[in-house]
């Protein structure tokens, strides 16, 4: 096993740290995640799921620390009196040396877990002064929920190394060695690029074991097309673009729904760990239930890929195929809460899906602008005028103009519009420059207004000539 650090030169590291000045950041390099599936034998799974446990009861032990800090903070306030203590990162880190059993758990992973504890009220403090929503303090966690771990100096061999390949084995084996666990296998079923900054284990839902290397690689610039697209995100149609094209709502979810339903049945069939008033554990969770969990977190696990694979392939389509994205700045937030569209809105994973547009095209070196959606569905593409409707209208009828497309599409090219403007007005002339477009300008009923706009009228003389005809 290697030698854990002591307290000195954990202190003289955060120091060194500190100094050390701020490397410029390289521009054409990106973050990547590589996942793979760990094969871990029995004894291997039970020692990590221990690692768990050991560091989620030391997060919480420190987070108990940091609610009693500041208890005694408030306290002093109120009673105006001298406070002089300190807790900070630095002064958490002594608890690390303080432990009587580090249950062969390197330091580092201690160190991890107090940085997530850190960073969790650093998130907190900032969102009390952002004043936006809930601030949300930070909670204890469950085992569920403390589910990996990070080895931050990965690259300098800490806690954790990569081992030479056994001769024999497959070349897509590979195996980590962990500190206290001994060696992991996992295939690695892709060639990895870049320089090894971190690793993390982290344990699925579904009970499985990943392993994950962070590494910094070059930017993989794309050739250009010459082409450019606004996106309109839909639960009738699942994308529309500028250029009429669209991609229909997938139906993939029916099978996987169903067996989740299924399973979330059987698991609140089955006994429930009981409190009595006293906070005393009256019956323990029952095996069954356990099992069934399992179960459902299996469920969920498909689900979540199914959705995965559509998002990425979507994602990398667009990207190869457009140098400049518009898409819309969607507050999925907000949106979830309309009654009635919560869960179509999940499912539709936009949000998941612009994540992957947005880091996809800024690694193959496109342009992504994210605009603000509001209006983009009302106003008239053509002539600008504001055409309220209801959700129902499907398609944009513009009573000034007659301009008439499908609602989507008419969205699609206004958010286009509103993320590249020049490019836009190169690709669709509109008025009052030209009319030129492929759809029917005009309708037998708005002929006097037609005539008004081919003459080049400005859309203020419009309404004067439009009360001289009446
Ligand atoms: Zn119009």
């Amino acid at each position: 096993m290697e030698k854990c650090c002591d307290l000195a030169s954990i202190e003289q590291e955060i120091k060194s740290v500190k100094k050390r000045p701020r490397k410029p950041k390289d521009t054409d390099a990106i973050i990547k995640t590589y996942e793979f599936r760990l094969l871990l034998k029995k004894k291997q799974e039970k020692a990590l799921n221990l690692v768990l446990f050991y560091l989620c009861n030391f997060y919480n032990d420190n987070l108990r620390e940091r609610v009693e800090f500041l208890k005694r903070k408030k306290e002093a306030k109120v009673n105006k009196s001298i406070f002089s203590e300190k807790m900070t990162f630095e002064s958490q880190c002594k608890n690390i040396t303080n432990l009587k059993d580090k249950h062969s758990i390197h330091t580092h992973l201690y160190q991890d877990s107090l940085k997530r504890l850190y960073l969790a009220f650093q998130s907190y403090f900032k969102r009390i002064e952002d004043k936006n929503g809930k601030a949300g303090f930070p909670r204890y966690k469950t085992l569920a929920q403390y589910n990996s771990f990070t080895f931050q100096d990965a690259c300098r061999n800490r806690g954790i190394r990569l081992v030479a390949d056994k001769p024999g084995t497959c070349f897509k084996t590979k195996r980590i060695n962990m500190t206290g666990v001994g060696d992991l296998k996992y295939i690695q079923h892709q060639q990895m690029e870049g320089n090894l900054k971190t690793i993390g284990l982290t344990k699925d839902v579904d009970g499985k074991w990943y392993v994950s290397f962070v590494r910094e690689i070059k930017k993989n610039i794309l050739p250009e097309t010459g082409n450019s697209i606004g996106i309109d995100a839909g639960l009738k149609t699942y994308l529309t673009f500028s250029n009429g094209d669209v991609v229909k709502t997938p139906d993939i979810y029916q099978e996987s729904t169903l067996n989740i339903k299924r399973a979330q049945k059987i698991v609140s069939r089955r006994q429930k760990r009981e409190k009595d008033k006293e906070g005393k554990i009256v019956k323990e969770e029952s095996n069954g239930r356990k099992k069934a969990k399992l179960l459902l977190g299996k469920a969920h696990v498909k689900e979540r890929n199914i959705r995965n694979d559509f998002t990425h392939k979507e994602s990398r389509k667009i990207v190869n195929n457009y140098d400049n994205i518009a898409i819309e700045a969607l507050n999925i937030k907000k949106m979830v809460q309309t009654k009635g569209f919560g869960k179509p809105i999940h499912r539709a994973a936009w949000g998941q899906l612009f994540e992957k547009l947005s880091y996809k095209a800024i690694d193959a070196g496109r342009k992504i602008a994210r605009v603000d959606p509001s209006y983009t569905s009302q106003d008239c593409f053509q002539c600008r005028n504001r055409v309220k409707k209801e959700l129902s209208d499907r398609t944009h009828s513009c009573h000034i103009c007659g301009y008439t497309v499908d609602r989507d599409l008419n969205a699609a090219r206004n958010i286009l519009r509103k993320g590249f403007p020049e490019i836009c007005e190169e690709l669709f002339q509109t008025i009052p420059n030209n009319i030129q477009n492929k759809e029917p300008l005009f309708n037998l009923e708005n002929s006097a207004r037609a005539e008004a706009v081919m003459e080049g009228q400005s859309m203020d003389g419009l309404y004067t000539r439009e009360a001289q005809i009446k």
